[in-house]
């Protein structure tokens, strides 16, 4: 089977080239047609030798992610991508223009198996997971077909990083290798639904990546209606984890809250996670739900999230309600990939 060269952190790639016999400057060169130039294949590669690149199409191969369908939103610029992955799977992508640059959503798998009750990648449960290089290369996409450079990324699309734990370490390492596109570590952001050994694990790393707890219920009970994962690992321990986070890494952890009406959206809720994290220093994303085809969640009126806010605001919490991007080309979050999964006839 040929090698997944685009998952070779750079350290592995050197020290492949050179025990083939090759000069160490090939090394950087390649990896620079990877990561930088953004190549989808070996004959364009027109400063190695052509035996050199015959070569490396023998033993190598550059996965393809390759756009399937592209959806541009009239109010904000956000674009929405469906990539074909090598077997036929299909993942999402999603493309914003902020002020301070531009920002990726990325999936790490197709689709999920932690079955949180309002996501729609939930629903058909996990196909398989995502190499590094199919990560990266959303990314290269993205960046080749917008023409613009991408300086944050966020791994929050289909998937749960966590749960695909080596091929997103080697993602980061390479996404911000200072041979590849050597974006900061500050400028990508890891969404999990809580595995708490694997956040304990990435705080050993000495990444300075952010961490973002999907948290959706401030206590043990509300958590577990919505995120089976809880059964797992409890919200005492997965905040712990998160203590631990930041204690060894000094990055600030974001929860993540989606309001759900009359599920988790009362002014009691708001109270208790006021208790939760008035003593930590963290910032609180409310997301109002996306309704999901496939659920009969309800989002708050506009006056009931704004009144969350408030409430946790006043005891000084350091607290947003995302801003909705898209939502002219929105289904939902993972809906786009849903579409096509049903008309697959899966
Ligand atoms: N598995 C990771 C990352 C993917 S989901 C995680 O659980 O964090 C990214 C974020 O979107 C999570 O906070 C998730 O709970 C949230 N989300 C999923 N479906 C949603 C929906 N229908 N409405 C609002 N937020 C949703």
């Amino acid at each position: 089977m040929k090698k997944d060269i685009c998952a070779l952190r750079y350290e592995e790639l050197k020290n492949d080239i050179e025990s083939a016999g090759e000069k160490p400057f090939r090394a950087k060169q390649i990896y620079g047609w990877l990561h930088v130039r953004l190549a989808d294949d070996f004959s364009g590669m027109t400063n190695l030798p052509k035996s050199l690149r015959e070569k490396l199409d023998r033993e190598y191969e550059i996965l393809p992610v390759t756009m399937e369908e592209r959806q541009i939103s009239k109010l904000d610029g956000t674009n929405k991508f469906l990539f074909r992955l090598w077997d036929g799977n299909m993942v999402e992508s999603v493309f914003m223009r902020y002020k301070h640059g531009c920002s990726v959503c990325i999936s790490s798998q197709a689709g999920c198996r932690m079955g949180c009750a309002f996501c729609a990648s939930a629903i058909g449960g996990l196909k398989r997971n995502l190499s590094a290089s199919e990560m990266l290369r959303q990314v290269y996409q993205i960046q080749k077909i917008t023409g613009e450079r991408v300086s944050n990324v966020v791994v929050m699309g289909t998937g749960e990083p966590l749960d695909n734990y080596e091929n997103f370490l080697d993602f980061v390492h390479i996404l911000t290798d200072e041979h590849g596109l050597h974006i900061s570590q500050r400028n990508v952001t890891v969404s999990t639904c809580g595995i708490a050994p694997k956040i304990r694990e990435l705080a050993e790393e000495k990444l300075q990546i952010t961490l973002a707890l999907s948290l959706h219920g401030a206590t043990q009970e509300k958590r577990r209606r919505l995120m089976p994962v809880a059964d797992k690992y409890d919200l005492s321990e997965v905040l712990s984890a998160c203590d631990d986070y930041f204690k060894k890494t000094g990055r600030r952890v974001t929860f993540e809250y989606s309001l759900v009406h009359g599920v988790n959206d009362t002014q009691e809720d708001a109270r208790e996670l006021e208790k939760l994290l008035r003593h930590r220093n963290c910032h609180l994303n409310l997301i109002p739900v996306n309704p999901v085809k496939e659920r009969d969640f309800v989002r708050p009126s506009r006056e009931n999230a704004v009144n969350f806010k408030n409430k946790l605001e006043k005891s000084g919490i350091n607290v947003t309600i995302r801003r909705e991007m898209g939502s002219d080309i929105d289904g939902a979050c993972g809906q786009l990939r849903r579409r096509y999964v049903e008309t697959d006839g899966e």
